[in-house]
């Protein structure tokens, strides 16, 4: 067998085309959408995914800005600028790029987001509305996750999904929007004996790692939807996501790529979050 590729490059390409016409929709009612992101420090990955984060607003009409600070910035001076953008009803979206230095307590930052403008979705009162089942702004990568099975029209209700990674901005996300789709949702993680026992079970498995090519084929059941997440850096310098994806392709109905697959769908829901937050505040 072998998988059909589940192409993220170009699914977020047609939701940004689709994201732009609300853009415009918007403007035509006197809203520009605003996406404001704050970095910290001088972490070269970190300022990529800026900066590829706010070229993509730009490009499909959403206002955005960036606050950039020197790594030695105090907690309190970004407590403040997060305050005053709260109170800015022009910024709708409110992003705080991870890591933050090490002296700053990044909880304490991103619960000062107000939950309605928090786009990345990590706030505890929009996680907690996640967990119940209620509406609030969900985490864009296990957003992303979604949209491709659906895209591929995998059938979730009464699958068993597996999500390799327990991790609050994806493991535990991911696991809560399979369960709310009535999926029979197991999580693996780093003290989870065999787990290729466990992967082998999954119509739907989701790895969230960071550890490359984990996921060998002989953890997949044949005709499974893959989903990779995973994002890790060879030491030829090339990317590689936690799947095998040369040996996986062979096993599984579907695979996302690494690059190409999750990460573009990451940013596409960034900006939908976004829209979102904007609409909701000018109804
Ligand atoms: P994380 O916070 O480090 O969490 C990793 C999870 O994997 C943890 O729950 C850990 O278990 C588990 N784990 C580690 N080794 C394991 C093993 N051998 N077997 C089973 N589970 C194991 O990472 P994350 O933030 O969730 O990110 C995961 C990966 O996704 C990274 O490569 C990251 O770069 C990538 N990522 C990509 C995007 C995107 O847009 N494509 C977005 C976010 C993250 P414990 O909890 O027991 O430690």
């Amino acid at each position: 067998m072998t998988a059909q590729i589940l192409d993220g490059k170009s699914l977020a390409a047609a939701t940004r085309a689709a994201l732009k016409q609300k853009v415009e929709a918007l403007v035509q009612r006197g809203v520009r959408p605003g996406l404001t992101v704050i970095i910290a420090g001088d972490d070269p990955a970190s300022k990529v995914y800026v900066r590829n984060k706010t070229l993509a607003a730009r490009e499909i009409g959403v206002h955005s800005q960036l606050f950039e600070y020197k790594k030695d910035v105090s907690e309190a001076e970004i407590l403040q600028r997060v305050a005053a953008l709260n109170a800015n009803r022009e910024v709708h979206g409110i992003l705080v790029q991870l890591p933050l230095p090490k002296h700053i307590d990044a909880a304490r930052v991103l619960e000062t987001i107000a939950p309605a403008k928090d786009v990345d979705g990590f706030h505890e009162a929009n996680l907690g509305a996640l967990m119940a089942g209620r509406p609030g702004v969900v985490p864009c990568t296990p957003l992303g996750c979604m949209r491709l099975i659906e895209h591929a029209g995998v059938q979730i209700a009464g699958r068993h999904a597996v999500v390799v990674g327990r991790s609050n901005v994806v493991g535990k996300p991911v696991a809560h929007l399979l369960l709310q789709r009535d999926a029979t949702v197991t999580i693996c993680h780093s003290k989870t004996p065999n787990v290729e026992s466990i992967t082998k079970q999954a119509d739907i498995l989701i790895a969230a790692v960071g550890r490359a090519k984990l996921v060998g084929a002989q953890m997949v059941k044949p005709g499974a939807c893959v989903i990779d997440v995973g994002i890790n850096r060879l030491p030829d310098g090339k990317l590689a996501g936690d799947v095998d994806y040369e040996a996986v392709k062979n096993v599984a109905g579907w695979i996302t790529p690494v690059p190409g697959g999750v990460g573009p769908m990451t940013i596409a829901m960034l900006l939908e979050n976004c829209i979102s937050a904007a609409a909701r505040e000018n109804p």
